[in-house]
This record gives structure tokens, C-alpha cells and sequence, in this order.
């Protein structure tokens, strides 16, 4: 090989690789806690994106945050372009009701897909003498940390109850993550976690010490659901978790994907491609991810309109018309 051909190559190859990092863009999901499902679920996405790399040029990394609310500000706020939120805070902050009535509708909130269920778990210490959701009354109660979608469903469940958190002997805010070892120390009778399954949180705290999982069905719970499309009757079933080897009948919403109409068309279209065309791969990554089918992905649980992005992946797939 001649001298000059040598320095054409190299020179090719330097130009190609600066070409390719100019180009590399940067994308954050903002998920949950490490031991909930929505940070190994960012994970399995951002697996998927990252592999196709050298063809599209996005870097996709995952942040560990405090949940749907805390997600789904961020994305508002422009600092994280993708997050995984709860069906019931996805609605919220579209119509801007609820937890968003203060800061109003975010018209330009975008669904990429709907995920896996996510039933309002209650799980108890044993000797905590809690067998009905109604004995939580006068109980030592985690409720989650403010950002956290479990907070910001069980504020409208204390709501629908007619509770207030003084209606708990102790109301705590600790985030997902320390609940479980909260329960085992005994400094909290019973936590919340709105979240799929199985899960490492509740698996910890099932394991960890003697423990319960909690019906939450009562008449004040169905008068919630009845014009609630986002909220769905739901099923733990039994065995899943030690302690507990009946079905558990609750109330659950579904997580999502969501971003903003700010992002771009292309970075959204590459990441439904990366996630649907490698589909039963994405499924593996978690058990919790088991019963998707891309069909109800694509038409349940969201109430913001699909990204532009997603969409042309879908009709493209003929998963849309
Ligand atoms: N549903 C919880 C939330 O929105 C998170 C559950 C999880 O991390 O899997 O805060």
C-alpha cells in the first residue's frame, strides 16, 4: 500500500468519526426508584436505542428519579426529553386537573406508548393487625415522597376516603426505595407503592420481614373508578409474594411513556422503531413487561395525542390506520 492511499485512509476514518460524534445526540429518561419497575423498564428502552448507535446517532441514558410527577415536570421543564409516568398523572397534567390545577394544562405533553399495570399495592407487617385498607386509620403509614406518582394517587384516595393524613397515627414521605427497610425496622406499619409486578420493592419488603399485601376495594374506591377512564380495578395475584397466597383485589393505573411535542420527530420515531421492532427482546428485559401487546400499547391508557414521531412508526407498522 502506497503512502498516499495510507493518508487517505486515515484521514477518511478521522473525518467519519468526528462526522459521527458531531452528530451524536443526547437523550435522558427520567423512571423511579432502582427497586420499582419504571428504571430497569428506562433501562431495557435505552438498551435497545443504544444498540442501533452508529445508524441514527442517539445516546440514550436513564435517570433514577422520584417518580411520575417528578418526570413529567422535568420533561415540561425541558430538562429530560422522555419519562416513564402513571396513565392517572398523564391525564392531570394534559387537562391540567388535580395535582396540576396550580400550573395548568401541558398541552404539548406527547404519549409514546402505553406500558405495564400498575396496581395501588398495600402491603403491612404482619403483626400490624391491618387486614382491610380501612385499618390503616390511626396506623404508622408511608405515603410516599412528593413527586412520587403513589403520593399523588393515594392524595386522591385520602381525598375519596374523606382522610387526611391525620387520620394516621404517622404519615411518612420516604421514597420507594427506603419502604421497604422502613417496614422490616418497624418504624412504619404499612407502605404504598403504585407500581408493576412483580417488583424488587416489594419483593424486598416481602421477604424481608413478615408481611401482608392489602385489599383495596371498598365502596368509596368504585365511586372513584366510575368516571375515572385512567383508573382500573386490578389483581396481585396470589403467590407472587411471600405471605400473601390469595388474590389481592385493588385499584391500578397503567405506567406510560410519554415526551413533548418539543422533541424531535426523528430521535422519537428511531426510539418506537428500536422498541417494536425488537419487541420480544423488550418484553425479556422484565417480567413486569410479560403481557404487552404492542396493539393495546399503542390504543390504551393515554389521553395526551401520540407523538408525531411514534405516530409515523405506527402507521408505518400498520399498528395504526
Ligand atoms: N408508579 C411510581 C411513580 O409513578 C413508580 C413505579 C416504579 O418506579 O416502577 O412514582
Amino acid at each position: 500500500m502506497n503512502k498516499t492511499l495510507l493518508t487517505g485512509v486515515a484521514a477518511a476514518a478521522l473525518f467519519v468519526g468526528g462526522a459521527a460524534s458531531a452528530q451524536q445526540t443526547f437523550i435522558g429518561i427520567g423512571t423511579g426508584g432502582v427497586t420499582g419497575v419504571y428504571y430497569p423498564v428506562g433501562g431495557a428502552i435505552c438498551r435497545l436505542v443504544n444498540r442501533d448507535r452508529a445508524e441514527h446517532g442517539i445516546r440514550c441514558g436513564v435517570e433514577s428519579t422520584g417518580g411520575s410527577v417528578f418526570n413529567v415536570n422535568a420533561i415540561r421543564a425541558g430538562e429530560l426529553e422522555f419519562g416513564v409516568a402513571q396513565s392517572d398523572i398523564q391525564f392531570h397534567l394534559y387537562n391540567g386537573s388535580e395535582m396540576f390545577e396550580a400550573d395548568g394544562a401541558y398541552e404539548d405533553l406527547r404519549a409514546i406508548f402505553s406500558l405495564h399495570p400498575e396496581p395501588f399495592t398495600v402491603v403491612a407487617r404482619s403483626d400490624a393487625d391491618i387486614s382491610t385498607f380501612e385499618d390503616l386509620q390511626g396506623k404508622r403509614v408511608n405515603i410516599g415522597n412528593p413527586g412520587s406518582g403513589q403520593r399523588a394517587t393515594m392524595d386522591v384516595v385520602l381525598e375519596a376516603m374523606g382522610w387526611t393524613t391525620g387520620d394516621f397515627a404517622q404519615a411518612t414521605e420516604l421514597p420507594p426505595g427506603e419502604q421497604a427497610l422502613a417496614l422490616c425496622d418497624n418504624n412504619v406499619d404499612a407502605i404504598v407503592y403504585t407500581v408493576g409486578h412483580p417488583s424488587g420493592a416489594i419483593q424486598e419488603a416481602t421477604t424481608a420481614c413478615d408481611t401482608v399485601l392489602v385489599n383495596v376495594d371498598n365502596d368509596e374506591i368504585r365511586a372513584l373508578l366510575e368516571d375515572r377512564s385512567y383508573y382500573r380495578m386490578a389483581t396481585i395475584p396470589g403467590g407472587m409474594y411471600r405471605g400473601t397466597d390469595s388474590d389481592v383485589t385493588t385499584f391500578g393505573v397503567g405506567a406510560t411513556f410519554v415526551t413533548s411535542a418539543a422533541v424531535d420527530e426523528e430521535i422519537v420515531y428511531q426510539l418506537t422503531r428500536a422498541i417494536f421492532e425488537n419487541f420480544d427482546q423488550f418484553k425479556g428485559l422484565h417480567p413486569a413487561l410479560e403481557i404487552l401487546e404492542p396493539e393495546t400499547m399503542v390504543s390504551d391508557g393515554n389521553s395526551a395525542p401520540l407523538h408525531a414521531g411514534a405516530e409515523r412508526y405506527y402507521r408505518e407498522a400498520g399498528l395504526l390506520e
